[in-house]
Formats: structure tokens, sequence, C-alpha cells
């Protein structure tokens, strides 16, 4: 009976398919049908991992959150002393920066590009638009050149856990580039959809740097590659219609099945793929969401397919619960977690050196 009234509240399909199978031989063929599902889906399109039973052991042995709940979270990092984590961002962790959400066509931006007649506002981040015609997206560009803003205390609570071998891996949506200004190494960084960090001819693929793409930019010119005295040069952010960088896919392989937690902060978790990399942690893996709404969420097609997709808040799963969300600002959430993990005065600390160091060179520039 004990053991009956375990399972029940189980959440893991596998076992739920399993006691199902025993039971009717209908239900036999219903699950063996669904599994197969489950399985193509998991192996060919890799929407669903493999649940943890079928992943290997050592997952059953992680433990998971003791309270569902940010003070859980704070208490699972301090008993962890090696806890890989893995950071995913979107654009607010940069809002308050003063950076615009430049794919949103309400942020005002679009405006701008009124006399140029464009088909859709998105038609600017389309490849095939483009390669017709580059000055719609120079102009908006130009709004958007990563000058002057400076990181958040989001982006210096990451520095800080890698600068403590914390941090297994920042993924990041924004093309903003302040999390390398914010000193975070580059081999620490996947820029998911790109960066205006670097860009590339379309002719014949040589190299730019952001300084040499930001002064043709900024003087109103379409920059043209020296090399083939042809093609226009791209910023490396990705567009609509391109693949996403190849950094993404086997970084993203390799490190979601070894996180211990991953934090999502800013990001409405809507733009796929990077939307469902929240999915590819282990089963027992903590999923913290520092975001102004719960986003992300299984919805209930999944659930009824028994696809472990999105997250599961105030409920307790298979491993007793590990997803929490604390709604609010990315900064002030960073700033709470920082300060119940103990690290105010570092945090504080290593903001003011960064800032007045970049306070110095931008004096040196003007
Ligand atoms: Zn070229």
């Amino acid at each position: 009976m004990d053991k009956e009234t375990k399972e029940e509240g189980r959440d893991d399909n596998l076992n739920e398919e399993k006691q199902n199978a025993s039971s009717e031989s209908s239900d036999v063929e219903d699950c063996s049908e669904m599994e197969r599902l489950r399985r193509y889906l998991a192996q060919k399109l890799r929407l669903v991992d493999l649940p943890a039973g079928e992943q290997s052991d050592e997952s059953q042995l992680q433990p998971t959150l003791r309270k569902l709940s940010l003070d859980g979270i704070v208490e699972y990092i301090k008993e962890n002393e090696n806890c890989k984590i893995i950071t995913m961002a979107g654009a607010g962790i940069s809002t308050s920066a003063g950076i615009p959400d430049f794919r949103s066509p309400s942020s005002g931006l679009y405006h701008k590009l009124d006399k140029y007649n464009l088909p859709h506002p998105q038609a600017i981040f389309e490849l095939e638009f483009f390669m017709k015609n580059p000055e719609p997206f120079f102009t908006l560009a130009r709004e958007l050149l990563p000058e002057g803003f400076k990181p958040t205390i989001s982006h210096y609570f990451i520095r800080l856990l890698w600068e403590k071998g914390l941090l297994l891996r920042h993924y990041t949506q924004n093309i903003d580039t302040l999390e390398r200004v914010a000193g975070l190494p580059s081999e620490k960084l996947v820029e998911a959809h790109g960066t205006f960090h670097t860009g590339h001819c379309l002719k014949c693929r040589a190299p730019y740097t952001l300084p040499w793409m930001k002064e043709k930019i900024i003087e109103g010119a379409i920059p043209k590659c020296e090399e083939c005295d042809e093609g226009v040069v791209k910023p490396d952010i990705v567009f609509f219609g391109e693949m996403l960088p190849e950094r993404f896919q086997v970084l993203a392989d390799r490190d979601f099945v070894e996180a211990d937690l991953l934090i999502i902060m800013g990001s409405s978790l809507v733009v796929q793929p990077f939307a469902s990399l929240v999915d590819r942690v282990r089963t027992t893996c903590p999923r913290l969401l520092i975001n102004n709404e719960k986003v992300g969420m299984q919805d209930r097609l999944s659930r009824f397919l028994g696809l472990r997709q999105g997250l599961v808040f105030d409920a307790k799963s298979a491993h007793g619960g590990r997803d929490v969300a604390w709604l609010g600002d990315c900064d002030t959430g960073c700033q709470l977690l920082a300060d119940k993990l103990g690290w105010r005065d570092e945090l504080q600390a290593l903001m003011q050196r960064e800032r007045e160091s970049l306070k110095a060179e931008d004096k040196s520039d003007n």
C-alpha cells in the first residue's frame, strides 16, 4: 500500500507506463505506441530527453531541493561544493542597462524604419531580405550598437559564479556583448543568437571586428568587404533563416547533462531552440527561474503525452520538486541570491572595480 501511494505521486512516465502495461492489454498497445512515439521524439527530433532511469543511475543519487524556494536553492548551492551551474539569460538581464528589446516591434525602434516600407518589421532580420536590402538593418544597428551600455548586477553575478568556479557555462540570447564587457571569458560563454562582437563578409566569409564595423555603421555606410570588394559585412548575429552557431549545438549537447543547477534569467522562453534547453538537464537538476513572470511551463499536451517538457512550478514531482520561480527583475533577484549566499561584499567589490576600469577605458577612448 505504501509503495502504491508513493508511486501515485510520481510524475515519472516510465514507471506509470510500466504499471499500466501490466494491467490491461489494450493499454499495452496504447503504451507501446506512446512509448515508440516518445522514443522517436527523443532520438530523432530531440524534443525530449529520456527519463532519468534510461540515462544513468547517478542521476537518481543527486540530492534535490528540500525547500521549493530561493532559500532551497541557496541551501543546495552551499551543500554542493563543486556545484556545476548553467545560467541561461534573455533580454531581461540587459534592460536595466538601457538596451531596448529590439526583436519586439513594440520597442519603438521600428518607427525609424517607416521610410523603408518593409513588408513586415521582422524582415530586417531575415537573411533573404538583408541580401537584397541591408540598409534598414544598418539603420537599426546604429541605434543598437553596443556603445556606452554598462553591464548590470545580473551580469556581474554571473561573473562571480565563474570566479567561484561554479559556472559550467553561460548561455545567452542577447547580442549586446555585455557578458564580455563584464569580463566573462569567451570559453564560458555561448552566444546562442550570435553577437555584434564579430562579423563576416557574406560573400567570401572574411572576418571583421566590432570596431571596424562600428566605424562604418556610425558613418551611415553599409560595411563592404575589403577583401573581395563585393560582399556586405554582416555582424554575426543570427538572423531568421540562419542556423544557430555550431558552438551552441556542440556545447549544449555536452553541458546540460552535466549541470547540477540551472538558473534562467530574464527570458520569456519562447524562442526555440533556446527555450527547450531547460529540458536537457537531468530530471533531478533543480531549475531556478528569475523573471518578472512565470514562463516556460509545461503545457497540457506535453503533460498528456508524458513528455518531459517545460518547467513545473509549485508541484512535487518524482524527486520532490525541483523548479523554483522567483518573480521580479533580474538585478533584484541576483542581488538577493548573492546576499543569501553571503557574497554581498564580494559582488559589491567586483562591480566597483569593474565599473572604475570601464570608466578609465571610456576616458582614454575620448
Ligand atoms: Zn568578402
